[in-house]
Formats: C-alpha cells, structure tokens, sequence
C-alpha cells in the first residue's frame, strides 16, 4: 500500500507525497512549490525518487527544477507535453505502467483540460491522481482539449472501481457543489456532500480524496444522463456528450 499525504500549496493546490513504505521509495505528484515539499520530506525523512506531472501548467510543476537539482530525483511526465514539462527524463503515455518500488501505477491519458493530460492510477492502493481532469463535484476546464474529448475522459475514470480514492489537484469542492446544486437541486446525495463539504472546509480541513463512487452520485460532469439535470438545463431529448457540454459551458458562466 502507497502512504500518501497530503500537502495544501499555493492558494488552492494540493500537492501529493506518496510512500511506497517497503522499498522507501517516494514519488511527488505536481509539486506545485519546492518549500512545503521539502519540508514534509524532511519531516518523514523520505528521500525523493521522482516527480510525476499530470499536465504541463506551471501550477503543478512549478517546483520541478528545484527539486530535481536538491533531490537528484528523475521526473516523468507525458509524451505529447515533454517539451513543455521542464527537466522531463521519463516520457509515458496511456497504457504504461510506472513502477514506485512495489507498487504499479497505470498512466491513464484523459486530453481536454491539456492535450497532454494524464492520470495515474495505482489498482493496489484504489488510488487515482487525477490532476485537473477530475474535481470532486467538477472537471477541469476545457483549454486545450474539446467537450468531447473531455467527456471520453471522464468516462474512463468513470469505470474504475467505485472504491477507488481520487486525489484531485484542487480544493475546488464548495464552488463546484453550488453550481451542481443549481443545475440538479433535488439530488440527495449532492446536498449531503455539500453539508460536509460546508462543514470540513469551516473547519479548514480537506475534502479530499473523495471517491468514484461519491462522485457517480452527486457530480454533474459524471451524470448528463440524469433526467433531473436534464431538465433543470433544458436537455430532455439530448445525447449525454451535449448535455456535457451544455453542463461544461454554463458552469463556464457560473458565478
Ligand atoms: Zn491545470
Ligand atoms: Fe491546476
């Protein structure tokens, strides 16, 4: 099992630390800032062995040349962005598996935030880090990719095990949860995630990792097929792919 912490950076960003305790082996996903990285190193007395990007913007590699010069650690990112990931030594891209001492992670490509994106799914650990392609009640904006490769995304992630803890890149929760709210009012299931939601971030607290089941419950980017959501949005006789995108667009506007 990976031991994974949690590291809060910059204004909304989470960092992940994750240990593989039997090799000692510790891998970082999108180190947004070097100081708080290093400092949870220092603290467990983890030595760094890699950094694993998800996409290329400078809010989840920022810290990557600084920690490679301290650290000596190698960093793996994608294929399609290797010129755009800095001090990138190890390309993959969707079907590879990357190996974190005895632990495999599968390398999962979901374009529509980046064209570049990709996840990282450790099945042992039930574990997806899944940068800015999924948030807990929401999916990343669409910059470089189209709805519809975003959508062939998420339907991915949306087959994996509903176990499966994910890690997203963001606290993006609250806000998320009132445009879900507004687009789907009478989900139970959304309006209980949203009064925990309400109470952890009172408390200052994480709400995350969430999980896929919770999610295929309550977050809209995973439910175009909801009948509820359709006719909220005006979208009873669409296909799921344009009621994603209607959902996509308006939450866009969303304010
Ligand atoms: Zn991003
Ligand atoms: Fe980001």
């Amino acid at each position: 099992m990976l031991t994974i912490q949690l590291i809060p950076a910059l204004t909304d960003n989470y960092i992940y630390l994750l240990h593989e305790p039997v090799s000692g082996k510790t891998a970082v996903v999108d180190p947004a800032e070097p100081a708080p990285v290093l400092a949870a190193l220092q603290q467990n007395n983890w030595q760094l062995d890699y950094i694993f990007n998800t996409h290329h913007h400078g809010d989840h590699v920022g810290a990557n040349l600084q920690l490679k010069t301290l650290t000596g650690c190698k960093i793996v990112g994608s294929n399609a962005d290797k010129a755009r990931i800095p001090g990138i030594d190890q390309t993959v891209a969707d079907g590879d598996i990357v190996q974190l001492g005895n632990q495999t992670l599968q390398v999962i490509a979901t374009p529509g935030h980046t064209s570049g994106h990709i996840v990282y799914y450790c099945a042992a650990s039930q574990a997806l880090f899944c940068g800015d392609t999924l948030f807990s009640l929401g999916c990343g904006r669409l910059f470089e990719g189209s709805a519809q490769q975003m959508w062939q995304s998420l339907q991915t992630l949306k087959s994996l095990p509903t176990s499966t803890r994910i890690y997203c890149a963001h606290e993006y929760t609250a806000a998320n949860g009132r445009f879900a709210l507004s687009v789907e009012p009478d989900n139970q299931d959304l309006q209980l995630r949203i009064s925990e939601v309400t109470e952890l971030r009172r408390q200052n607290m994480p709400t995350l990792p969430s999980n896929i089941g919770q999610e295929l419950a309550s977050n809209p980017f995973f439910r175009p097929d909801s009948l509820s959501i359709r006719q909220h949005i005006g979208m009873e006789q669409q296909t799921d792919l344009t009621t994603f995108t209607q959902l996509r667009l308006l939450k866009d506007q969303f304010r």
